[in-house]
Formats: C-alpha cells, sequence, structure tokens
C-alpha cells in the first residue's frame, strides 16, 4: 500500500512537484503519464528514498516516511528504469549484478535464489556468467527486473521500463510485470509516456503536468477518451 499526501519537492527555487496526491492499495498498479518535465520521475524518486529533499507525507504499508531512509526499506521499494545499459554495471557479471542486493542485505542462499529469480523472469541459467553487453536489450531488462526482485520487495517503482524497447519486447516485459505482480503480490507505481502501456497494466492513472497531478481517472476512460481536464490535448499528443 502506498499513501502519497500533498508531495512537494523542489530544487533550490523550482518547485517541481507541486502537492501531488494518490494511494495505491496493495497489490495494486498505479499510472502516471504526462509531458516530459512534469514530474513523473521526481515523484519517484521520492517515494524510492532516492531523492531527499520533499515535504508532504508518504506512507507506505502503514509506516510513514521521513526523507531518509534505513536499509530495511531500500529492501522494500526497489525501482526499475528505463535504461538497463545506464542501471547494470558493464564490468560485472550477470551473477555479480544479482548477488549485490543479497549481500547488502545480508541474505543468504545467493545461489538458490538467484536461480530462481532467472527463472522467475524466464532468463537460462547461463546468462549468470555473461555481461550486461552480451544480451539483448529484453534480457538485460529482465536482469533489471530480476535484480529489484532478488530481495523480495512489496513494492517495484517503474520508471519507464519499456521505452528503450522495441514493440514486440515491449509487450513481453509488460507480460511478464502483469504475472509476476500476481505471484509475488507486488504494488507497483508505473511512469511512462505511452498510454497503452500505462493502461495495460494501471486500471487508475494519474496525469501530470506542470508539476500537479491534475486528473486522476480509470484506465477505461483514459483509453476512450474521456478526459476532464482542459490540458487534454497535451495529454493527447502523448499517445
Ligand atoms: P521525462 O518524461 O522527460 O522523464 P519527467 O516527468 O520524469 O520527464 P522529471 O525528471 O521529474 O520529469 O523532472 C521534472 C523537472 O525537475 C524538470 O524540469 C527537471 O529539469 C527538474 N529536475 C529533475 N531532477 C533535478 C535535479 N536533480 N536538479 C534540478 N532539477 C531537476
Ligand atoms: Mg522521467
Amino acid at each position: 500500500m502506498i499513501d502519497v499526501d500533498s508531495l512537494r519537492v523542489r530544487f533550490g527555487s523550482n518547485e517541481v512537484v507541486k502537492g501531488v496526491s494518490f494511494h495505491v492499495p496493495v497489490g495494486g498498479s498505479f499510472g502516471i503519464v504526462g509531458e516530459s518535465g512534469s514530474g513523473k520521475s521526481t515523484v519517484l524518486r521520492a517515494i524510492s528514498g532516492l531523492n531527499a529533499e520533499w515535504s508532504g507525507r508518504i506512507v507506505i504499508e502503514g509506516e510513514t516516511m521521513k526523507p531518509r531512509r534505513d536499509r530495511a526499506f531500500f529492501r522494500k521499494v526497489q525501482m526499475v528504469f528505463q535504461d538497463p545499459y545506464g542501471s547494470l554495471h558493464p564490468r560485472q557479471t550477470i551473477d555479480r549484478i544479482l548477488s549485490e542486493p543479497l549481500l547488502v542485505h545480508g541474505i543468504g542462499e545467493i545461489e538458490a535464489r538467484i536461480e530462481k529469480v532467472l527463472a522467475e523472469v524466464a532468463l537460462p541459467s547461463t546468462v549468470r556468467f555473461r555481461y550486461p553487453h552480451q544480451l539483448s536489450g529484453g534480457q538485460r531488462q529482465r536482469v533489471a527486473i530480476a535484480r529489484a526482485l532478488i530481495a523480495e520487495p512489496e513494492i517495484l517503482l517503474l520508471d519507464e521500463p519499456t521505452s528503450a524497447l522495441d514493440v514486440s519486447v515491449q509487450a513481453e516485459i509488460l507480460n511478464l510485470l502483469a504475472d509476476l505482480r500476481e505471484t509475488r503480490r507486488l504494488t507497483y507505481v508505473l511512469v511512462s509516456h505511452n498510454l497503452a502501456v500505462v493502461t495495460h497494466l494501471c486500471p487508475q492513472v494519474g496525469v501530470m503536468i506542470g508539476g500537479e497531478m491534475v486528473e486522476q481517472l480509470s484506465a477505461e476512460d483514459l483509453r476512450a477518451g474521456r478526459i476532464h481536464h482542459p490540458h487534454t490535448s497535451q495529454l493527447r499528443a502523448l499517445s
């Protein structure tokens, strides 16, 4: 469960998130769409604890978050980014990349957990001994998802997780994320420019414009173009 209430984030004198509120039930998925620069990633970073400077209230699984997080928090909430090339260390094997979160959190049975998570993301165990550049884009994103999952989080924050992939691979990754949400009872917040991607995974979607969440609506209404906010044309331009 995630409760975000009146979240504000500023960089110097520039307020880029201006009082955003939304709720995601356990096992639910909330989508955020909006033009470039509207503050979507900044909202995710605040929830993830990567951005220390914010005000408002963030409650995760009943626990009110402070801007400084501890290690247990970072186990609970994981992030997956657009470009797995940027987020996977180029000189580490997949084995090493997947071991790291387990070592950080003092979790044992490393071998067994790596095998299990690779099976979950449908990668052969032979990828363990390869480097990120020896995988396809879709395989790299599967590794990034496996790394996010290996320490058994409750919440995944997904920032454009399919935007760097071609269309057929996008669908595979979306289906994988949908399956994992069921089997692991994960809660998602998904940011994307792509309305089809967001509405596929998220029954409820927030629209951000200029740092504000101007509207929240169901995926059905979004797909059907039943948007109430006057900035509709900006949203249409995204699809
Ligand atoms: P995109 O769709 O292009 O990813 P976004 O909606 O995710 O955009 P953010 O990355 O959240 O947008 O950025 C919102 C605003 O905050 C932008 O104007 C950006 O320049 C600014 N911003 C983001 N991070 C920082 C930072 N670390 N320091 C200063 N300004 C920042
Ligand atoms: Mg962004």
